[in-house]
């Protein structure tokens, strides 16, 4: 079955607006959230993106742990993260399913065109490397 992930239009525009303002690098960050089959955000963080390459998204380590930290005890938990694409590709790369170690988490994708971003694109973690499955991302009204 597909995932639902679920983010508010503030979510959505903050994520959006981050990508806008990484380009042409990518931007990178945490989402926050609670549920299994439908996955509601609460939260997304923005990060500081590490690499050193413009192509490439590095979220620092410590920042994960202590979010880790932070939601312990609580319902929410990081339910995966977001990165843009500012070369336009709205499909994870060979380097991101590489990276995608944990299963079940979520993975956000703003593809960018000559600088805008454009629907945000969700996939699942398959685990190990292997790769992804689609999920969909549903804008909710503001509750
Ligand atoms: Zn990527």
């Amino acid at each position: 079955m597909t995932v639902k992930i679920e983010l508010s239009r503030k979510q959505r525009d903050t994520v959006t607006l981050e990508a806008e303002k990484a380009f042409p690098a990518e931007c990178c960050g945490l989402l926050i959230g609670r549920g299994q089959s439908l996955i509601t955000v609460t939260n997304v963080v923005a990060v500081e993106n590490q690499a050193e390459s413009q192509n490439r998204f590095l979220i620092d380590p410590q920042c994960q742990f202590d979010w880790m930290r932070k939601l312990r005890g609580t319902n929410e938990r990081i339910v995966g993260l977001y990165h843009s694409h500012p070369n336009g590709r709205t499909t994870p790369s060979s380097h991101d399913a590489e990276m995608a170690i944990d299963p079940d988490q979520l993975w956000l994708i703003v593809p960018m065109t000559e600088g805008v971003a454009g629907e945000i694109a969700g996939f699942q973690s398959k685990g190990a490397g292997e790769g992804f499955c689609d999920a969909s991302v549903v804008i909710a009204d503001e509750s």
